[in-house]
Order: structure tokens, then sequence, then C-alpha cells
């Protein structure tokens, strides 16, 4: 199963995929997880990251296509992989199309998680109380939805042209969502 998590930050992408890539046996691949490791470790990459994390913007695609590419060509992802935050916009979403057809491994499908911004604004500030991240500051949310809006919300229209495009609710409690996801990828 090759997969892709699409939704807006605080859709629960992060949770659901560590029971999606559990059940369907594949690495679970984190472009935001990537970087916090980096970041912690205070890599060349985690240095690049930092600001534009910080101020919620995205990395440029220089690094980020980068650190997927080289993070695909690892043994771990011969029989699937489950990225969750990658791709991001239109451009990145051509990268991957592009590394996966030289492959001849395309993606099995593409999950959207969908849920409404009131939502996610609640949820990502009981977050901040919870984990204390920095990007889940009140004036850093609004900045990533509308990232997410502006730049990543065209490539659920990408993928739905192509045909892969799967969308599920994103509320509800934390299991009825993955029996959710698990339903809708079934006959992939
Ligand atoms: P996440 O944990 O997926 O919400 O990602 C946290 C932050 O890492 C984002 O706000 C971006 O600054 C950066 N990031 C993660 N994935 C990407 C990506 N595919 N492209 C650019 N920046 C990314």
């Amino acid at each position: 199963m090759r997969l892709v998590l699409v939704g807006p930050p605080g859709a629960g992408k992060g949770t659901q995929a560590v029971f999606l890539a559990s059940h369907f046996s594949i690495p679970h691949i984190s472009t935001g997880d990537i970087f916090r490791a980096n970041l912690k470790a205070g890599t060349d990459l985690g240095n690049q990251a930092k600001a534009f994390m910080d101020r919620g913007d995205l990395v440029p695609d220089s690094v980020t296509n980068e650190m997927v590419k080289d993070r695909l060509t690892h043994a771990d992802t011969a029989h699937g992989f489950l990225l969750d935050g990658f791709p991001r916009n239109v451009a990145q979403a051509q990268v991957l199309s592009a590394v996966l057809t030289e492959k001849k491994t395309p993606l099995d499908a593409v999950l959207e998680l969908q849920i409404d911004d009131s939502e996610i604004i609640s949820r990502l500030n009981n977050r901040r109380s919870v984990e204390s991240r920095a990007d889940d500051a009140e004036e850093v949310i609004v900045h990533r939805l509308n990232v997410y809006h502006e730049q990543t919300a065209p490539i659920v229209q990408y993928y739905r042209s192509e045909g892969s495009l799967i969308t599920i609710s994103a509320t509800g409690a934390v299991d009825e969502i993955t029996t959710r996801a698990i339903t809708a990828l079934g006959n992939k």
C-alpha cells in the first residue's frame, strides 16, 4: 500500500497515520516529524527548516523534496509507505509523481481527512496545551490554516482528477475515523 494522507493541520493526520501504518504494515513517513527530529539534533537540515517552521510557512521545496526523495530510497519503503504531510503543494505532488512513475510504483490512494476550520482551531488550541509545539500558537495556527488553503488544498483537486482521491470526514472519535479510513481504503 502506497498511501498519502492529506488534510489541514489538526485534522488528526499524525494520529491516524500511526494506526494506518500499523494496519497496513508500512512505514509512517512524516515530513514534520523528520524536520522536528533534525531541529532537535541541530543538523544543517534542521537549521535550514527552523525559521519556516516557527512561522508556520512551508520549508522550501528544494529542501523538502530532496529529503523525501532520499527517504523513499530506504529499503523499508519497498512494500509501501504512508506519507503524512507530504506533498504540501502541487509542485511537491508533481515531484512525487515523477519519482514514483520512474520506479513504476504509483500511489494506491490519497486519503483526504476533511474537517471544518472552527473544529481545527479548538483542537489545535488543545494540542498546544498538551504538546507545547511552538507552531501551535494561535496566530501561527491561523497562518498554517491559510497556508493549507492556499498552497496545499490544490493538491486535493490534483489527486481527484488523477482518480486516486478518497475523502472521509475527520470528525468523531479517533477509532471511528480509523475504521472509516480502513473501510474506505479496503478495496484499494
Ligand atoms: P506537520 O507536523 O506536518 O504539521 O509539519 C510541521 C511543519 O513542518 C510545517 O508547518 C512546515 O513548516 C514543515 N513541513 C512539514 N512538511 C512539509 C512539506 N511537505 N513541505 C514544506 N514544509 C513542510
